[in-house]
């Protein structure tokens, strides 16, 4: 059981702020921002490890970059916004099912780098 796979699948809730054939994008049940979306690959790889090497990773990482252009334009974050990958267990990683955060809405300042 994965819970983003869930999610994609209809089986829980959530949010839904984009969808196209590759990607699944919604709503954080926790935002850390006024503007906190997940875009997720509809396809379950663990974490960025596992897409980078697939064969058909380089569609859903393309995939990944348009659902965030596209996002930011709707939500109006054309002054900027951040995007986040948690991988692995030393990164805050929480669900195994690849996920990017895009956070905006606000100045945000609590940069580490
Ligand atoms: P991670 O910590 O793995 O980078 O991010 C996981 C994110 O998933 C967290 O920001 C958390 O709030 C969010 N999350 C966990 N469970 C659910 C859920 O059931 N629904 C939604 N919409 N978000 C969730
Ligand atoms: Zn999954």
């Amino acid at each position: 059981m994965c819970l983003f796979c869930d999610i994609i699948e209809g089986k829980i809730p959530s949010t839904k702020v984009y969808e196209d054939d590759k990607v699944f994008c919604f709503n954080d049940i926790n935002p850390a921002a006024p503007v906190h979306v997940l875009v997720v690959p509809k396809k379950h790889f663990d974490d960025i490890r596992d897409i980078a090497s697939a064969d058909d990773g380089q569609e859903y990482l393309g995939a990944v970059a348009k659902a965030i252009n596209v996002i930011a334009e709707d939500k109006g974050l054309g002054s900027g916004f951040r995007v986040i990958n948690n991988c692995g267990e030393d990164g805050g990683q929480t669900v195994m099912h690849v996920h990017f955060h895009v956070l905006g809405g606000v100045k945000l300042n609590e940069k580490i780098l």
